[in-house]
């Protein structure tokens, strides 16, 4: 899925394309993608719904 995400090389909000979302250990859903910029790893963590 798109999401908007913090780039913490970038120091900057990016649009992060085709990210994978994941559960994490302790059950929070969050998503992962590459920063289109530099290619650093970004993490943004969902909603519960
Ligand atoms: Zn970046």
């Amino acid at each position: 899925m798109d999401f908007e995400g913090y780039c913490v090389k970038c120091r900057a909000k990016v649009q992060v394309k085709a990210g994978t979302v994941k559960v994490s250990e302790n059950g929070r859903k969050m998503v992962q993608g590459v920063c289109p910029t530099c290619g650093t790893k970004v993490t943004r963590f969902l909603p519960n719904k």
